[in-house]
């Protein structure tokens, strides 16, 4: 499995949704769908480089402006990061050729290191010097960076509100997804995390044959509703194997239909669960809730 990238303690996760309220409404956008990103860049004062850094002939043209230090931090940022926050010129930059669901995530990840106070602070800091920010810490800061992002764009709990009104279903997510424009993959971890009743969904990659251990799909990422992991718990698997309950959910061509599987929970007990899976070519997601609590 992915390392996680937005746990957070309680306390910290609280400030960091704190922050990220704040500016909601600052910019007059608490509640609003989907959430107006560039209202909220505009009430921190952000902007966003008109040509995106991430084109080479950009960091050569960057690297004379701003000297070399400058450069070598953006290219080392190259390849594995999308977007750069620049806390001095109060600008950030954003990989254009990403999906815009992707790129709109992106802003408001970026946009959470400037409106943490403390990241700010260090930001500037780290500009100016010499030195490396601490791994663990900026692993940190990546992960309130991330918590920022997603309370901005799932505005609060207004999708938590939304989910409870609609079917507990993959379909419910689908719909969603286009008013809040985000991703499939991201609405439904939020979905899943969120929702008051027993759900479960996955993201895994694509089913590979081994020669010792048969058929898998490694598990990229897991999240849970509360009441799943009360009852279920929370799996830890690395993959889901050919002996696996939800094996039958692997998708091999673009969809699983709703399937039936059986899950036990931590008390031995086993329950029946309507699962389907999909194929967005970015990512494999799987959904599965008790078949009692399933609608169409
Ligand atoms: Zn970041």
């Amino acid at each position: 499995m992915r390392r996680d990238d937005s746990s957070l303690s309680h306390d910290e996760r609280a400030f960091v949704e704190s922050r990220a309220k704040m500016l909601l409404q600052r910019a007059d956008a608490w509640g609003v769908v989907p959430v107006p990103i560039e209202d909220l860049l505009s009430a921190a004062k952000l902007k966003v480089a008109p040509t995106s850094m991430f084109d080479p002939r950009a960091i050569a043209a960057y690297a004379v402006a701003q000297g070399k230090k400058a450069a070598d931090v953006v290219k080392r940022a190259l390849g594995k990061i999308l977007g750069i926050l620049d806390a001095h010129e109060e600008v950030i930059h954003i990989d254009d050729t990403v999906l815009e669901s992707r790129q709109r995530f992106l802003k408001l990840h970026e946009t959470g290191h400037f409106e943490l106070p403390h990241q700010r602070k260090i930001f500037r800091f780290f500009e100016d010097s010499e030195e490396e920010l601490n791994p663990s810490i900026a692993d940190k800061f990546e992960r309130e960076a991330n918590n920022f992002a997603r309370y901005a764009i799932f505005n609060g709990n207004a999708y938590a509100e939304r989910a409870a009104d609609l079917p507990l279903a993959f379909s419910s997510v689908k719909k969603m997804q286009r008013g809040f424009k985000v991703s499939l993959y991201a609405g439904l971890r939020e979905y899943a995390r969120t929702h008051r009743h027993i759900c479960i969904a996955m993201a895994v990659e694509k089913p590979a044959l081994c020669p010792q251990n048969g058929w898998s799909a490694e598990i990229r990422r897991v999240e849970t509703s509360f009441a799943f992991e009360q009852q279920f718990g929370r799996p830890q698997l690395p993959a889901i194997t050919v002996t696996h309950p939800l094996w039958s959910l692997v998708p091999f061509g673009k969809v699983t239909k709703p399937t039936r599987v059986r899950l036990t929970d931590l008390n031995g007990e086993q329950h029946e669960f309507i699962g389907e899976a999909l194929d967005t070519t970015y990512n494999i997601l799987i959904f599965a809730c008790p078949t009692a609590l399933f609608k169409r």
